[in-house]
């Protein structure tokens, strides 16, 4: 099984070949031609399995596929706990994309928020950000949701445990009703299976 049987271009397949990975790890053989149908995933995928790439590659495939026209306003929105996983996902994402013309940024708290302000402006098309400083950016209007296709919750019981609740349901509110959603989780526990269920009355497939 090669990458490119799995649905992915040549730009990815050839940016990943780059970085060495020769075969997809079974969680990436799962998620990406699901993800690529569209499909909303439940994912519960531990850390070192390649579940980055498992969500990110089709990601990127998507989004170079149907390139809007409409400015670089944020088209997948990647939650995730902390500020290194933030800055760790973004680099696979550069990374993955380096063939493709699509931008990215790590937003995360603890730091100054003008040069992430100036960042916003100047266009950016996947955001991977912890729900804090997000939601700020959201009530100073520096973010605008209208075009997002695709939500990626990462690592859902770390931010539950974290108590991050209350922020991603606000920010899950703002987003367009119409888009394709991937919940990552170490362990499905009832919290984590019923913030699922909020946000996709269709149901989710299972992978991992
Ligand atoms: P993750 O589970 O996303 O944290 O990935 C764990 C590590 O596996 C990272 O260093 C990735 O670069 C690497 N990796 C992901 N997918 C593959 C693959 N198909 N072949 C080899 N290495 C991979």
């Amino acid at each position: 099984m090669s990458f490119s049987k799995l649905g992915l271009s040549t730009p990815i397949v050839k940016a990943v070949a780059d970085l060495g990975y020769t075969k997809p790890t079974p969680i990436q053989k799962e998620s990406i031609p699901a993800v690529l149908s569209g499909k909303n995933i439940l994912g519960t995928s531990q850390t070192g399995t390649g579940k980055t790439a498992s969500f990110v590659l089709p990601m990127l495939e998507k989004l170079s596929k149907n390139k809007t026209q409409r400015g670089k306003r944020i088209r997948a929105l990647i939650l995730t706990p902390t500020r290194e996983l933030a800055v760790q996902i973004e680099e696979s994402v550069a990374q993955y994309s380096k063939y493709l013309d699509l931008s990215s940024m790590a937003l995360y708290g603890g730091v100054d928020v003008e040069p992430q302000k100036e960042r916003l402006i100047e266009g950016v098309e996947i955001l991977v950000a912890t729900p804090g400083r997000l939601l700020d950016l959201v009530h100073q209007r520096a973010v605008y949701f209208d075009e997002v296709e695709m939500l990626v919750l990462d690592e859902a019981d770390r931010m539950l445990d974290m108590g991050f609740i209350d922020d991603i349901t606000k920010i899950i509110e703002r987003l367009p009703f119409d888009r394709q959603n991937l919940l990552f989780s170490a362990t499905i526990n009832e919290d984590v299976r019923k913030l699922a269920d909020s946000f996709s009355g269709d149901g989710f497939s299972g992978v991992g």
